[in-house]
């Protein structure tokens, strides 16, 4: 920036700067929106018309079952019938395909949404928070990359990791088997906050040890919890990489600590355990590129009144987990990373080194 420059001028580009930082969270927030409507419309329609992706491209057609008095009833892809639900009598299994003029607007559906993925994809890289993390990551493209950031953005939670985990439901709520006082975030059911002891939290009202549970009965955005602990690691468990390995470690320690427990519960714990990682991560990223500061600083500010608990733990770590360093997504990125880490001052070999400790990998 230019010293001689008069202080207003310095102040007006400020503002500016942050203005047009949430101009465009808002245009990606807008093009997220556009993209799940025309997504949710594509796919509703697309299950009317029985479409299905077949070696690259779409075939409609439905199934029916039609019994000898004519009751012809839709059969689900998949889904078997013999008897007709109607009179019981035999059936027999006809195929109709959809009209043309259907098919050609479904059609048009997938290509618009193609487009305004698209669009996502432009806008996205304006984000350091994509282009200097999330873009790393197997499982993490363009649309849910823009998904983190227009439902997650790190800024409007004041970069507090813990604000975003309460608001997308993820923290964890605790419960007192006796009275039903309940303590989530912040907030209790009667304003009182819960008392710390060493066996754990306890009911201000009748000292009973509260019980960890996930969120019910307080108010959370259904949305960011649908991505964090659906889409997302869905696809980073389908894609197979760095964030996939440590699913499945977090998994068999669990499991470890806590053999009676079922196996869902494990698989959602040990998610909820990458995910809240891999979270800390983007808020950490975002603090450092917004507003300049150092890496191991900012986790300070993204983890707050927990951060000196968990710098102790062996397992803390500041360096962004992402499949680069072991792996690479597409060449593409590759040269893109190395300016990262070299930016941010990161020991590659100590980043390994974590990974193999954490049997990640080999
Ligand atoms: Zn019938
Ligand atoms: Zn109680």
């Amino acid at each position: 920036m230019n010293s001689s420059k008069p202080v207003q001028d310095i102040e007006a580009e400020i503002m500016q700067q942050g203005i047009k930082q949430i101009n465009e969270v808002e245009r990606l927030r807008e093009l997220v929106g556009i993209y799940d409507d025309i997504q949710k419309s594509r796919i509703s329609m697309g299950n009317r018309l029985g479409c299905k992706r077949v070696g690259g491209k779409w075939v409609c057609k439905r199934l029916y079952t039609e019994c000898e008095d004519g009751h012809k009833i839709l059969l689900k892809e998949g889904k078997k019938r013999d008897k007709c639900p109607i009179c019981g009598k035999p059936v027999k299994i006809v195929e109709e395909v959809p009209s043309e003029e259907l098919v050609n607007i479904f059609e048009r559906l997938v290509k618009t949404e193609k487009e305004i993925e698209a669009l996502i994809s432009n806008e996205v890289l304006k984000f350091p928070e994509f282009t200097k993390f999330l873009v790393f990551i197997k499982g993490i493209g363009a649309v849910i990359g823009a998904k983190l950031i227009a439902y997650l953005y790190p800024k409007e939670f004041e970069f507090n990791v813990n604000k975003a985990r309460a608001f997308s439901g993820l923290a964890v709520m605790f419960v007192c088997p006796k009275c039903g006082y309940w303590y989530y975030a912040g907030k209790s059911s009667n304003g009182m906050p819960a008392v710390p002891s060493n066996e754990g939290w306890k009911c201000p009202v009748d000292g009973t040890k509260l019980v960890g549970t996930s969120a019910k009965g307080v108010p959370y955005s259904r949305k960011a919890k649908a991505l964090l602990l659906g889409v997302l690691p869905r696809n980073l468990i389908m894609n197979g990489g760095i964030y996939a390995k440590l699913i499945k470690k977090f998994e068999e320690e669990v499991k470890a600590k806590h053999p009676d427990w079922p196996k869902l519960k494990v698989k959602r714990t040990a998610i909820r355990k990458a995910v809240s990682l891999l979270l800390a991560q983007y808020f950490a990223m975002s603090l450092h590129y917004r507003k300049g500061v150092p890496l191991p600083e900012a986790y300070k500010v993204v983890l707050g009144k927990v951060y000196d608990m968990l710098k102790k733990h062996e397992d803390f770590i500041t360096a962004p987990i992402v499949d680069y360093y072991v792996d690479v997504k597409s060449d593409k990125y590759k040269q893109q990373f190395e300016r990262v880490i070299k930016e941010l001052g990161i020991n590659k070999e100590e980043v390994v080194e974590w990974l193999k400790k954490k049997r990640v990998i080999e």
